[in-house]
């Protein structure tokens, strides 16, 4: 064992995807943002758990931003601030990959 062996490192994807793509993550991300506004229609929510069954990234944002929604709406009623929810959306679409 005199020659170390080099492994090429092949830039792999850090999202495998399977069946959707980039373009869906960001679709669903932005319904996650419509449906801070209360403004989920049911078929973009069905689309979104289709999706969350095949992509773990959007599962773990999901999962995350579900539990500050849960522990917010425990704490106070009241909706999210206008810039809440402008902060929100922009840490929805940084996560998008934009
Ligand atoms: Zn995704």
């Amino acid at each position: 064992m005199s020659t170390p062996q080099r492994r090429a490192a092949r830039p792999r994807p850090a999202h495998k995807h399977r069946g959707h793509s980039k373009a869906d993550c960001l679709k669903i991300l932005r319904g996650l943002s419509a449906y801070l506004d209360d403004d989920l229609a049911g078929n973009v929510c069905r689309e979104i758990r289709k999706h969350l069954g095949a992509c773990p990234n959007c599962e773990v944002f999901l999962a995350s931003l579900r539990q500050t929604i849960t522990l917010c709406r425990h704490v106070e009623p009241p909706p999210l601030s206008p810039a809440a929810k402008i902060r929100l959306r922009g840490q929805i679409l940084k996560a998008a990959g934009r």
